[in-house]
């Protein structure tokens, strides 16, 4: 197993709806670690950047809404396995797919209104920590 760092994001939805405890503590049950973590409030230009992928779906203007309705909680987390581990425990983005006992599974509302980012591969981990912590 090895030792990774990964970009995870309480969305709106989970501060507006007063889970942040809740999820928080499903991450630090599992083993992971918060190394870092701030609220801040999202922009339109860094959206841009952290969506890139999604920019010509037309879902993407909706998703820019939802990001900026409130703030996020940013946080570095770490741990063995942590960016599959935190993909695992989050459960899958399509909401008909999202299992009970994942964070999604749980306490989304829609596909889009999903409550938790994190990072897809060591790749975005890296640039998303970047992007967000520095
Ligand atoms: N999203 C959406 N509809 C979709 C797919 C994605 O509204 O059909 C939103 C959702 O909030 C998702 C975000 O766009 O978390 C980014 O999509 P991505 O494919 O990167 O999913 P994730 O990595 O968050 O599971
Ligand atoms: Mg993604």
């Amino acid at each position: 197993m090895a030792f990774e760092r990964t970009y995870i994001m309480l969305k709106p939805d989970c501060v507006k709806r007063g889970l942040i405890g809740e999820v928080i503590s499903r991450i630090e049950k599992k083993g992971f670690k918060i190394e870092n973590m701030k609220m801040i409030q999202l922009d339109e230009k860094i959206l841009r950047e952290h969506y890139a992928h999604i920019a010509d779906k037309p879902f993407f203007p909706g998703v820019l809404d939802y990001m900026q309705s409130g703030p996020v909680v940013a946080m570095i987390v770490t741990g063995d396995n942590a960016i599959k581990g935190m993909r695992n425990l989050m459960g899958p983005t399509n909401y008909d797919e999202a299992k009970g006992g994942t964070i999604r599974g749980d306490f989304a509302t829609s596909t889009g209104e999903n409550i938790i980012h994190g990072s897809d591969s060591p790749e975005t981990a890296e640039a998303e920590i970047k992007r967000f912590f520095s």
